[in-house]
């Protein structure tokens, strides 16, 4: 019998190979490895960080442990008030070619089963029996369940139901759009924070990342959208594309005092995030600033959980809170 199965291959699982030097089976649901530290590769367009923007840390085990990145430099602005003001949020970790490399580089030479969804779970005497969408099954004496936490509650309700009970989390939607125009907007920006928005959260001008692999002729642009406008949409996106997209750039472009026109945009789409920011309804905040690191571990089971979730809801706090449960391994 294999001995660790770890499910996911986002930011909490990369870490988990990091700190754990054993034999590791890696099951992702998705195409590639990433998860929400994801990058939208369109031919003969370039990149999108469609996911993760950039990441604020100052704790040096974890710049190490993200290797090779670049800090994106620029103007950075937030909208407040009608108005846009300073963002004087100093060192932002990018990856030139895109900030999944940074996840990518990690699992290099590790065992990754891509468009490999778990769907649920058997307990069988002192191993967990797992079963596949595709209908396989593996069994595992250690699992490790690193999905936004509606996924992970749901696949261990079984042994977790007391533990997360005393807890109130919840995952918040977010709606992305990806942008490329064929004239530059000139605005002279590297990201905009739109500050209590209805529609807009945050714009990001990919050409000032330095990317490499991005068509030179064209403006590249990733919007996400606000709270708010999220909640709204989320469950009817991939029908009304084409009417989000216009009413974001529409946002965009009166908050920013810029025309848009139709025939400048060469490409766009959207991408849907059902489970994008962790929020505490206890304290009814979307926990974005770190707390203590955390996670769930059974010694009797060998059942772990991790995930941004615990805490912090980004990529350091998806990092602590695993290289913790690494620690009770
Ligand atoms: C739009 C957006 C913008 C963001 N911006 C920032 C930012 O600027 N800075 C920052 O620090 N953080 C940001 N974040 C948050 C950051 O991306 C996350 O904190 C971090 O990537 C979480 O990593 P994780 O491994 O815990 O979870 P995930 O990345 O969600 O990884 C979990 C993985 O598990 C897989 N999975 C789930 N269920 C199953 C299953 N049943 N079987 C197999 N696989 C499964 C998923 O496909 C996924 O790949 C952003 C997130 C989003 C969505």
């Amino acid at each position: 019998m294999k001995d660790i199965a770890i499910i996911g291959a986002g930011f909490s699982a990369a870490t988990l190979s990091y700190f754990l030097k054993k034999d590791l089976i890696f099951y992702e649901k998705s195409r590639g490895v990433g998860g929400r530290c994801s990058t939208r590769r369109v031919d003969n367009i370039g990149l999108f960080d469609h996911g993760l923007q950039y990441i604020k840390s100052k704790n040096l085990e974890f710049k190490n442990f993200l290797g090779d990145y670049t800090i994106w430099e620029g103007q950075f602005k937030i909208f407040k008030n009608n108005e846009l003001k300073e963002d004087l949020n100093k060192e932002r970790i990018i990856n030139e070619n895109g900030n999944n490399t940074l996840i990518k580089n990690l699992f290099k030479n590790k065992k990754v089963f891509i468009n490999k969804e778990l769907i649920s779970l058997d307990r069988k005497n002192d191993y967990f029996q797992l079963n596949f969408k595709d209908n396989t099954q593996e069994n595992y004496k250690t699992l490790i369940i690193t999905a936004p936490y509606q996924q992970a509650f749901n696949l261990t309700k079984q042994f977790t139901e007391n533990y997360f009970a005393k807890l109130n989390f919840s995952m918040q939607p977010n709606l992305t759009l990806m942008v490329a125009f064929n004239k530059s907007l000139n605005l002279n920006l590297s990201a905009i924070s739109f500050d209590d928005d209805d529609v807009l959260g945050f714009a990001a001008n990919e050409n000032t990342k330095k990317k490499i692999l991005i068509n030179k002729d064209l403006e590249l642009w990733t919007i996400q959208s606000s709270l708010k406008y999220a909640i709204k949409n989320i469950y009817e996106y991939r029908n009304n594309k084409k009417s989000l997209m216009d009413e974001m750039l529409r946002s965009f472009s009166v908050k920013l005092k810029i025309d848009i026109k139709e025939d400048n945009i060469q490409y766009f789409d959207i991408h849907g995030w059902l489970y994008a920011y962790s929020t505490n309804l206890e304290t009814d905040n979307c926990s974005w600033n770190l707390e203590t690191a955390n996670c769930y571990w059974n010694e009797d089971l060998r059942l772990g959980i991790c995930g941004d979730w615990f805490s912090g809801g980004n990529a350091e706090s998806a990092f602590l809170n695993a290289k913790k449960l690494a620690e009770l391994i």
